[in-house]
């Protein structure tokens, strides 16, 4: 079986030696040594000043939002893992779409003025698949507004832009190290900000609101901090973060020179990118190509995935809104499988069926309908995704 996704382990051993030194503290969580330590080894890793360490990447935005004092309207992406829509809904805020670009998949810059009332607190917006938003831009657009912005950098670990972390930019970046991200420690996650004093209000409020043993900070806070186990698998996998890093890469090249061709397009990746290949994501031509390349795969136990399916605009809590570029490109995008422990010969494998697909177009059922799909004469996209040096 070949699943879209494994989480990357280290060794047992290197991961039991920090399980004994747990027990000899007997110092489970609430701020102990290995929390402090991988917090400290995460900004010399990922040279940045500061970050918090905390449960999960979900809590990580709703910290961020609500640190950020963020009430109203939130503008946002509908092309997205559900807890960027969640957790601003969970704050109490209204997601507002805004139509993606054709080519990055990331929130549009040229089409968020439109979506500004007065009700418009701040901008959310996910790295999709690690490849950076128009920073410049988005940030340009909330100076004029005066809109809080928030990244949600789920999927950026390792990415650099402008040499520097892409953590490091809008008011806030969260992160996730959940055990399916590039970095994981099982369930954890991060927040990312520049200014003290919002790292102060996120760092009380991400225990219960406690600015000492008996005292508490004027907001309400909550249990967001994490412990020291999830921090010993983040000290462990963070050893490993070269290799981790370059398996990405090598296998995406792999997948590049395998697909050369073929009829499916690649993210435009930003300029001034150093990519962590965090996924690897294709955009076929039609959704029934699509889901014709699914079944064969799955047929031969190889499981892909659709990120993001279907658009978040159409989640039963938030205001229905059409997204034409949005709306056509998830039902094109799949994510082929991509891990540390996948090897070549299973994704010559992978690829070897695509082509079958593509060459011999069989009919296949698909919801107990038959499709023969044509594709002998269908022009390649021109979204043809570039710039893989
Ligand atoms: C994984 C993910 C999250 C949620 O992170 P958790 O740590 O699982 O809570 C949020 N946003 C995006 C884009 C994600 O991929």
């Amino acid at each position: 079986m070949i699943p879209v996704t494994k989480p990357f382990l280290p060794q047992m051993e290197d991961f039991n030696r920090y399980v004994s030194s747990i027990w000899e503290r007997q110092w489970l969580t609430n701020n102990g040594p290995l929390v402090n330590e991988l917090e400290l080894k995460l900004q010399e890793y990922l040279n940045i000043k500061h970050l918090l360490f905390v449960a999960n990447g979900t809590l990580a935005l709703q910290l961020a939002i609500k640190a950020l004092g963020v009430r109203g309207e939130v503008i946002t992406t509908a092309f997205s893992y559900v807890a960027t829509s969640s957790s601003i809904a969970w704050e109490g805020c209204v997601p507002i779409y805004v139509d993606i670009d054709p080519e990055t998949f990331n929130i549009d810059p040229a089409k968020i003025e439109a979506a500004i009332t007065g009700k418009t607190k701040a901008i959310v917006a996910t790295h999709t698949f690690g490849n950076p938003c128009d920073i410049d831009a988005i940030q340009a657009i909330a100076d004029k507004h005066k809109l809080k912005v928030i990244y949600d950098a789920a999927h950026c670990f390792g990415t650099m832009y402008k040499n520097k972390s892409v953590f490091a930019y809008g008011d806030i970046s969260t992160a996730s190290f959940h055990a399916t991200k590039l970095f994981h420690t099982i369930e954890g996650g991060a927040v990312f900000s520049k200014d003290p004093n919002l790292l102060k209000i996120l760092a009380g409020m991400r225990n219960f609101g406690h600015n000492g043993p008996e005292t508490f900070d004027k907001r309400p806070g909550i249990n967001a901090k994490n412990c020291e186990f999830h921090a010993a698998m983040g000290l462990c996998n963070l050893e490993h973060m070269e290799e981790i890093l370059e398996r990405r890469r090598t296998l995406s090249y792999h997948y590049y020179k395998r697909l050369k061709n073929f009829k499916v397009s690649f993210p435009k990746l930003n300029d001034n990118l150093d990519y962590n290949f965090a996924y690897f994501p294709v955009l076929f031509e039609t959704e029934e190509l699509l889901l014709l390349c699914m079944k064969r795969l799955e047929g031969s136990k190889i499981y892909c995935r659709r990120y993001f399916y279907p658009p978040l605009s159409a989640l039963p809590y938030v205001i229905k809104t059409e997204l034409p570029v949005c709306e056509d490109i998830s039902r094109r995008m799949l994510c082929l499988p991509l891990y540390h422990t996948l090897n070549t010969s299973d994704l010559d494998l992978i690829c070897r069926i695509l082509w079958r697909v593509q060459n011999y177009q069989e009919p296949v059922v698909i919801n107990k309908r038959k499709i023969k799909i044509d594709i002998s004469n269908r022009h390649i996209n021109p979204i043809n995704g570039h710039s893989f040096p």
